[in-house]
């Protein structure tokens, strides 16, 4: 694999505008600049958050690459990279930290300025350029890394080597989200054993929460959702009880659950207002709500100041990991079988069916998590 040629072209998942579908098209093979790597994709997940910037809910440059869930084997590096080496397995965080501004210095890459600023406004990376071009030479914009393609060019601070025990099936998930899930229970929540927390939305992500509330010592996982296929699978992963919330009121189930007190952490995963609201209502005096849930951009929750304010209860935003110092420890923590990423993975497709994958999901059609995998 070292020194495996690497072609001039390659097919990726190319969003022309927003509210079109997304077209399987041939562009350039991205190079690496220094302090890059690139990468031959082997797996990537199907995300709602790519979802938003296909409807035009979240604004984003187009045309663009999307997908941002990577895993898959570098095959170059660029100048001054010494992370990793050519022929590496590895996995990437959709966050991928420049390494080098005020916020990742003091570890906080979660809040990396130039990753916001340059990848996530402008799609481009962090020399202002982006790294994907048409074959007619036009640039095309990266969300992420534009990993819903046979190559993508990642900066070498948001990738981590992959165990070989960890398929690419179950990787596909790992850099959005279990990484998002892991920043939620354990920076957010700053989850305690014996707690009693509430899920509210079973799908990628929020299976995720259940099995590391589990795994972090919570006495009660209470997952609340719509479907009842999704509970199902989340009583699998660990939920201790669940709730239906178009047979019952979501609150008043809770606060039955626990004798009236309400959970000491409720995880919002949705982003609608109604579910925000209702996982407020669910918290207990000097609880926590995590808000983990991506909204379109003007979407507002109304909160009730002398609620919050009487029985103490904190609000805390969460949005992926502190990659550099969280996604070693997830990696550990999934070789250990703490995480199962494969029982969250309910459908592979190839690069062919993403477009209707993602029509799919928006339909609401996917249970769990759908991965396109590119190599066995
Ligand atoms: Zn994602
Ligand atoms: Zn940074």
């Amino acid at each position: 694999m070292v020194g495996r040629a690497v072609p001039d072209a390659m097919w990726a998942a190319v969003l022309e505008g927003p509210g079109q579908r997304l077209q399987i098209e041939r562009i350039r093979v991205p190079r690496p600049g220094p302090g890059e790597v690139l990468v031959k994709v082997a797996a990537c997940g199907i995300c709602h958050t790519d979802l938003h910037v296909i409807r035009g809910e979240v604004a984003f440059p187009t045309p663009a690459v999307i997908g941002h869930e990577v895993a898959g084997r570098v095959v170059e590096v660029g100048p001054g990279v010494d992370r990793v080496r050519e022929g590496e397995r590895v996995v990437a965080s959709f966050i991928m930290p420049c390494g080098s501004c005020p916020a990742c210095r003091r570890g906080r890459d979660d809040l990396c300025e130039r990753f916001f600023r340059l990848n996530r406004l402008q799609g481009v990376l962090y020399d202002g350029a982006t790294r994907l071009f048409r074959e007619d030479g036009r640039p095309l914009a990266m969300y992420s890394m534009g990993g819903m393609a046979e190559y993508c060019v990642i900066p070498a601070h948001g990738v981590f080597a992959l165990p070989e025990s960890i398929p690419w099936r179950d990787a596909a998930i790992v850099g959005c989200a279990v990484f998002t899930g892991y920043g939620a229970v354990r920076r957010a929540a700053d989850l305690r054993p014996g707690c009693q927390v509430a899920v509210v939305a079973a799908g990628g992500v929020g299976s995720v929460i259940v099995q590391l509330s589990r795994a972090f010592g919570a006495a009660a996982v209470i997952a609340v959702d719509v479907r009842e296929d999704k509970l199902q699978a989340a009583r699998r992963l660990g939920a201790t009880a669940t709730v239906n919330a178009r047979q019952e009121d979501p609150v008043a189930a809770v606060r039955q659950m626990t004798h009236g007190a309400g959970v000491d952490v409720a995880f919002e995963v949705l982003g609608r207002a109604e579910t925000f609201a209702q996982a407020l209502s669910m918290v207990a005096d000097g609880g926590r709500l995590v808000a983990v849930g991506i909204a379109p951009g003007d979407t507002a929750a109304s909160v009730p100041i002398t609620h919050v304010v009487r029985r103490g209860i904190s609000i805390v935003g969460s949005y992926g990991a502190r990659a550099g110092v969280d996604m070693p420890t997830i990696l550990t923590l999934l070789a250990a079988g703490f995480i199962q990423p494969g029982a969250v993975v309910s459908e592979v497709v190839g690069l062919d069916a993403v477009p209707d994958a993602y029509e799919r999901l928006a339909a609401g059609d996917i249970t769990g998590r759908a991965v396109a995998v590119f190599e066995s």
